[in-house]
């Protein structure tokens, strides 16, 4: 079965400003990925449309994405320390956010086995009413909302380096939808802890895995195998969406992670089978260093279509870590107790 593969021009066009690492060349890294993976003719392009205020208005208010839009129109500027958006950048968001909602469409046709969002600005880091962290709008929380709306059981895993505490915040007592993220600690932004497990009905559908700087892929793979997928498996999810991002990479400027591309790819091969074809989809996140990312990307892919023909580098092993496994097994062990 087919990899549908949706990204824009327009995605190019969202200026965060000189200097800054969230740049356009990310998706050229990421397309060189792709020709060096050699996977050009396998994947499906997907041509994406931006999402619909219906469909916005599920995680962000219309007060939020209006003001967002106006600001952009105007020329824009910083929207907080870090992240900076121009004229373009409210439609940009928007396409990136629709690129999921369409090719999501494009999977309930049966169309393609599994999707890839090749968007900017990223989107992990937006909660309800606030842009933060290079991100406006939240890109795989309003797939998981459409989702979730229609009777969906939906597991989020996120494995960029960066917790993602918008995507917990907006769904941290909501029982139809299971976070995972893995993330250094501590690191930006400051949310993630190992007891953070959700609230009220979503109490135990909240999962954080906070990694200590330099560990590796083993011990992400380790996690995935002993944790994730026996918690996810016991929830039984009916949709998988990956905040796919590559800033865990060793060579990464932002983080201290000590992951390489082939570790995303086996964490990737391990995910996707928790849900039947069809019924999976990946959103790019972050990722700094180009050649990393575009290696991460090819890898990836290259598991999607082919089983990880391609792997330009090996799988990196003896970081430290370990003990947060041991310390997440015993929190969901006292969840499942009651
Ligand atoms: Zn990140």
């Amino acid at each position: 079965m087919p990899v549908l593969y949706a990204t824009h021009p327009l995605f190019l066009d969202h200026d965060t400003g000189n200097g800054h690492p969230e740049r356009p060349a990310r998706l050229r890294a990421v397309e060189q990925g792709i020709e060096a993976a050699g996977l050009r003719e396998a994947l499906v392009p997907v041509v994406p449309v931006p999402a619909s205020p219906e469909d916005l208005a599920r995680i962000h208010p219309p007060a939020y994405t209006q003001a967002l839009d106006d600001f952009c129109r105007h020329g824009g500027g910083y929207l907080d320390g870090d992240t900076h958006v121009g004229r373009e950048s409210w439609d940009a968001a928007a396409l990136a956010a629709g690129a999921g909602l369409e090719v999501i469409r494009r999977l309930d046709r049966g169309e393609g086995a599994v999707g890839f969002c090749a968007v900017r600005p990223p989107g992990h880091h937006a909660v309800a009413s606030r842009s933060m962290g290079f991100c406006l709008v939240n890109n795989v929380a309003v797939a998981a909302a459409f989702l979730a709306d229609r009777g969906e059981r939906v597991a989020i895993v996120d494995y960029d380096a960066h917790h993602g505490n918008g995507t917990q915040d907006l769904f941290w007592t909501d029982p139809r939808v299971f976070y995972v993220s893995l993330h250094e600690w501590p690191a930006y932004p400051g949310t993630g802890r190992i007891h953070d497990v959700g609230a009220g009905e979503g109490r135990g559908s909240t999962l954080n895995l906070p990694f200590p700087a330099a560990t590796t892929g083993d011990v992400f793979r380790r996690s995935i195998d002993e944790v994730v997928v026996p918690a996810l498996s016991a929830w039984a999810p009916t949709w998988l969406l990956v905040s796919a991002g590559f800033d865990a990479h060793r060579r990464d400027p932002l983080t201290d992670l000590g992951l390489t591309s082939a570790d995303f790819a086996d964490l990737t091969r391990d995910l996707v089978a928790l849900v039947p074809s069809g019924r999976r989809l990946l959103f790019l996140e972050g990722g700094y260093d180009l050649e990393a990312l575009a290696h991460s990307v090819g890898a990836v892919l290259s598991v999607l279509v082919d089983d990880g023909a391609y792997r330009p580098e090996g799988p990196s092993a003896d970081g430290p870590g370990a003990a947060v496994i041991d310390s997440a097994l015993n929190i969901r062990a006292r969840l499942a107790d009651g």
